[in-house]
């Protein structure tokens, strides 16, 4: 399983939660930016594969299928990594045949004595592997992240202008139809348009498109959760709407979920503090307020 994406701060966010290394690649005929890719191999991917397909569109999943259909079946060495040891009550991580190592010794001397031992050994086996995970309770904001990370592959933010007017508009675009319907229904767009191909060689796209104060609700959202490259896109794509079109003071703290009263820039006190450290920094802040020009 390989990710590859231009964007080094995103890539990095992805090798530390699959805790793998980042490797640049270097500009060729089909980059032509130097790429960040984090590959996960052998038993790992196929965890990883298990894990996320619930997840994923039809396509994935068959990608995922077609993968380990074959896979482990005369598999005998197993990585116990993360799974206990099978004797009760032992807390230590299993080394060999589902036992950590004091326990299998124990086991093992047990049976070439002809005695047995109280614990039997829990070899892991390909169904366990390929067991698909238990289904957690299922929050928003799991729907959010899913969004955010979709629209940081696949997704644009920007503004366009009508009769002088810039706003803002989120689109995502896409082959599989499946998920794009998937992300309006979380947006709560009500229509997929079916984007013909330029050369009838390639598959159609499927977009979702939210525009206006829609999309400035969105943008508002997920930024806190996206890349420095989408959030810079956000904070353009803002700036030029919100003069225009919040005459008055907001009520509270323009951060979404945030309920503080505002201080400056629609930002409450802690907010306001956590944008100006950020822009001291030098860095992309992590906060958006109603203006930051
Ligand atoms: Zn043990
Ligand atoms: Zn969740
Ligand atoms: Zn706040």
């Amino acid at each position: 399983m390989r990710v590859v994406m231009t964007d080094r701060d995103v890539m990095e966010r992805v090798g530390s939660l699959l805790e793998r290394a980042v490797i640049a690649i270097e500009p060729d005929e089909e980059w032509y930016k130097t790429a960040f890719a984090v590959t996960v191999r052998g038993l790992a991917a196929v965890r990883l594969m298990v894990k996320t397909r619930p997840a994923l569109g039809a396509f994935r999943q068959a990608q995922i299928d077609a993968a380990l259909h074959d896979w482990g079946t005369s598999r005998v060495r197993w990585d116990y990594e993360g799974i206990a040891c099978a004797a009760g009550g032992c807390a230590r991580e299993a080394v060999t045949q589902g036992l950590c190592k004091s326990h299998y010794n124990r086991w093992y001397k047990a049976n070439r004595r002809g005695s047995s031992a109280a614990f039997q050994p829990r070899p892991l086996s390909r169904a366990d592997v390929l067991q698909e995970p238990q289904s957690h309770s299922i929050t928003p904001d799991c729907g959010v992240s899913w969004l955010a990370g979709l629209l940081e592959g696949e997704g644009s933010f920007w503004r366009a202008f009508s009769r002088g007017h810039a706003y803002p508009v989120v689109k995502l675009e896409m082959c599989s139809k499946d998920v794009v319907e998937r992300a309006a229904a979380l947006i709560g767009v009500t229509t997929v348009r079916e984007q013909k191909p330029r050369d009838p060689a390639w598959s159609a796209t499927h977009i979702a498109q939210v525009s206006g104060a829609a999309a400035a609700t969105w943008m508002q959202r997920l930024r806190p959760l996206m890349g420095e490259r989408r959030r810079s896109a956000i904070d353009l794509a803002l700036d030029d709407y919100y003069p225009e079109r919040l005459p008055v003071a907001p009520a509270h703290c323009v951060v979404p979920g945030c309920e503080g009263p505002p201080r400056g820039r629609g930002l409450c006190h802690k907010h306001y503090m956590s944008w100006s450290r950020d822009r001291a920094k030098g860095r992309v802040p992590r906060v958006k307020p109603l203006r930051s020009n």
